[in-house]
Formats: C-alpha cells, structure tokens, sequence
C-alpha cells in the first residue's frame, strides 16, 4: 500500500521557512501533488511553479477553488493569501516539489530504471516498459516530462501497484543529470551512448559523456550499470566515474552480445527475440531492454513471443502510400547519430528506390558544418538514389556538398519542396523525413498523407 501523506510529513520533507496552518491541518487528507490547478482535484497540495513562461502564482484563487488541501508557494508570497487553507512557504518551489518527489520514490521500494544518452533514451524507455509489463505493472515517462518538473511528475505517479518504474533523463546542461538522478535514486541505471546531440551548448564531446554518466556516479553505490559495449567513448568514460556493478549490451560484443540473425530476429543467449521495431539502432535498443530483464534475474521465455510497442511521435513511424511507396517519418528531430542510423533504415528498406529529404540539424554549434557533411558522406557511401535537402540555415547545404555523385537538390522554400517531390516521387520509392523538429519538415510530409 501507498503510504500517507500528511501535513506534517509534508512540512518535514520541505522544511518550510515559514508555515500558516488552520485548525484542521493535522486530520487533512492529501491526495496528491499537483502544479497545474486546470486538472487539480480536491484535496491535492497545489505547488506554485515558476518557468520562463509561466507562474503558478497567478493561479492561487483557481487552486483554492479547487478545493486543494495545501499550498506550496514562494515566501515572497507570504501573507498575500487568506488564512483559510494550510500554507508552506519555501525559497524555491521547484526544490520541494522535486524533494517531496524524492520522499515518495523512497516509499516505493521497486526496482527503478532511470535512462539517459544522446539518442535512443525515449525508444528504449518504451522498450523496456514494453517488456517489464510482461512481467508485472510498470510505471513510465509519459510524453516529454524527462526535465527536472517532468521527473519528479513522472515519480510522484508511483503507486502500491507499480512492480517497476521506467524513468527518462534528459539534460540540456552540465549537471541536470545529477540532480534528475539523485531525485530518482535509480537501481539500474542506463546510458544508451553518447554522442553529440546538444554539442553546441556542451562544448565538446568529452563534456557530453561526462554529463551523461553523471547517471553513474550519483546513483546509489548498490545498482547496476547498464551500458551500451558499442559506444566506446561511453565505455571509456564510464569507467572514470563507476565501479559498481555493470552489464554491457552491444550488437557487437560486451556480456550481453545480440546477434542479428535478420532483419527481423536477434539472438540472445540461447533465444531468438522477434524485434519489435525496424532498424539495427533499433535493434541495439531492445537488446538493452533485454539486458535490463536480465539484471533483474527475469526469465526470458515469454519474451520469444514478442512484445508490441507504439513509439510516440514521430519516431520511427511508416505511411503506406498509393501505389507501393512508404514514407519514413522521423520528423520528431535529428542528431548525426540519428541521421546515420535512419539513413540506414532507408537502405535496409527493401524497395526500388531510395531517397531521402532531408533539413537542418539544429544545436550543433562550431561543428555544425562538419556534421552536415558527415550525414552527406553517408548518403554517398549508401548509394542513396535522390537526396532532397530544405535548407533554412547556410550549414545545411553541407548535407548536399559531402553527398557527392548522388543526384541531390536544395530548396529554401517548402512548398518549393513539396511541388519537386511531387513531380518526382514514382511507384516503390522509399522516402525518409528526417531534420530536427523545428525545421517543420513535418508540413511537408504532411501535404502527402492527409
Ligand atoms: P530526445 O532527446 O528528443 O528525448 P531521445 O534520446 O529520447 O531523444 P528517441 O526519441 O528515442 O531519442 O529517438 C530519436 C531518434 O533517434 C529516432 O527517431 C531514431 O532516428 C534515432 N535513434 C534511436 N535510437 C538510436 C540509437 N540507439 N542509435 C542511433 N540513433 C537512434
Ligand atoms: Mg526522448
């Protein structure tokens, strides 16, 4: 059963600088934790966030309405509110609510999947839900609260129920992963690789895989690192930060070796695991969910039957087309490592041609142009047949420079864009979509499929 939660634990967990409590605090029930007061329900403490762009302050009459049992507020909010509901005052919102997150973890003594890496993390969290819930009632990230308010959100939706919980952990800086793992208080901790998406804010690739495995070095000394064998800066790395206990998984060697047997099938041990999504990145990903079965002393056999997963977004996402041509949408967003691994999806897609329309790789800083080209290199080495490039910022044309001897257009204009494909695009084509989110290429697959 969950625990209680009551006023005074409350106030033990986030040590108020200053209380206001009316007569009734100590029998009141709470029944959650809330911060936005549109889906509030009566009896929920409303903790009064601040962001960029939002302040919950603004919506405290709304939360009082609602009936929530308790307030959390800033103490410069201090005596601006009546004495009619029960008042915490606190130096940053932001910390008691992660802090009462943490409180409710440590409550929930099951085995706590915490994830990170440069790409895959959102993948392989579905992935190993989709296998975990073979086994038992799983917990998970649900759309994008992988930040510091969307972890503790996702933790403070733990219940009695819950066998195991699946955590996403995504930073933009140096040190987010620390703090996401020390509210998280995993006991596997997983990095699926480290490459160089958000390099531009990073500085290097070094700085990324060492705020990757800031994952490791701040979980608790008794859990399990599971790490990617075929990354091997991840590896390196790793081994600077964590001598605990550590399974590697790789599709290439490490102690949990998948073997391919085709497109279709990985080996393991002795099993042979219907994969349940297309592409050997893909294919990496279920094998770190396997591996992660594994650590927790789970049988496999039900595995071989399969598992069903439906990504969220734009991952990975095919639309079948009049007269046998297939899009490959993966307009949810781009790194060079993402590139190279759709791009070869592409490729291993059987079909009479290939082509691919590609934009701009957002966040890249100073290496922006050199990882442009990369993709264009590989367009090359893949003997793709049409390479279609919308280019919104200058680096972008590096993509089409590098792809050299492939027939490849740029366009500045998306409707430019659409009008070209259209006049191209013939029975049997295999096309990907693929650039970061806020290129909108997304609009132009959209001209296709609706
Ligand atoms: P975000 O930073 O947006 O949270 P993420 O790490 O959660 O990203 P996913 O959403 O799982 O990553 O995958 C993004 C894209 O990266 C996929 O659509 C796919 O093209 C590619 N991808 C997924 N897994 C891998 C992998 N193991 N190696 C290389 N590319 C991958
Ligand atoms: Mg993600």
């Amino acid at each position: 059963m969950s625990p209680e939660i009551t006023l005074p634990i409350l106030a033990h967990i986030i040590q108020p600088s200053r209380e206001s409590l009316t007569q009734d605090w100590q029998d009141r029930k709470i029944t959650g934790i809330e911060t936005d007061t549109r889906v509030l329900k009566p009896g929920e403490v409303f903790v009064a966030l601040v962001g960029e762009k939002f302040d919950g302050h603004h919506f405290l009459e709304n939360a009082v309405r609602s009936r929530a049992s308790a307030l959390i507020l800033n103490q410069d909010f201090s005596g601006t509110i009546p004495d009619e509901i029960p008042q915490f005052y606190v130096q940053n919102t932001l910390t008691a609510y992660q802090k009462i997150a943490h409180w409710w973890r440590q409550q929930h003594q099951i085995p706590v999947i915490g994830i990170t890496g440069s790409v895959g993390k959102t993948t392989t969290k579905e992935l190993i839900a989709g296998v975990l819930s073979r086994y038992g009632k799983v917990l998970k990230t649900e759309g994008n609260y992988n930040n510091e308010i969307g972890v503790p959100k996702t933790l403070l939706r733990l219940n009695a129920e819950h066998d195991y919980a699946v955590v996403e952990m995504a930073m933009r800086a140096k040190g987010e992963i620390a703090q996401l793992t020390d509210i998280t208080q995993p006991t596997i901790g997983l990095i699926t690789n480290v490459g160089t998406a958000h390099i531009g804010r990073l500085g290097s690739r070094s700085a990324i895989a060492q705020a990757k495995c800031e994952l490791l070095a701040q979980m608790p000394k008794t859990a399990t690192a599971i790490l990617n064998h075929d990354n091997q800066r991840l590896i390196n790395t790793a081994a600077t930060v964590w001598e605990g206990n550590t399974l590697t998984y790789g599709l290439e060697g490490g102690d949990i070796h998948g073997r391919l047997i085709d497109s279709e099938t990985l080996a393991v041990d002795d099993f042979n695991f219907p994969l349940p999504l297309a592409g050997t990145h893909n294919a990496s990903n279920y094998l770190a969910a396997i591996t992660v079965a594994k650590a927790l002393n789970l049988d496999l056999t039900p595995l071989q039957a399969g598992i069903e997963v439906t990504l969220p977004g734009a991952r990975s996402r095919r639309h079948v087309l009049p007269n046998d041509i297939l899009f490959l949408d993966e307009t949810y967003n781009a790194g060079v490592e993402s590139m190279i691994a759709s791009l070869q999806l592409l490729k291993d897609t059987p079909g009479k041609r290939h082509l691919a329309v590609l934009g701009t790789m957002k966040e890249l800083g100073s290496e922006s142009a050199s990882l442009h080209s990369q993709v264009g290199d590989t367009i090359a080495r893949l003997h793709l047949d049409h390479l279609l490039v919308l280019v919104d910022e200058p680096e972008t044309e590096a993509i089409a420079t590098a792809a050299t001897a492939i027939k490849s257009e740029c366009f500045e204009d998306k409707n430019a864009l659409v009008n070209r494909l259209r006049e191209i695009l013939t029975p049997g084509d295999r096309v990907l979509f693929k650039a970061s989110h806020s290129v909108g290429l997304d609009q132009v697959l959209a001209q296709f499929i609706n």
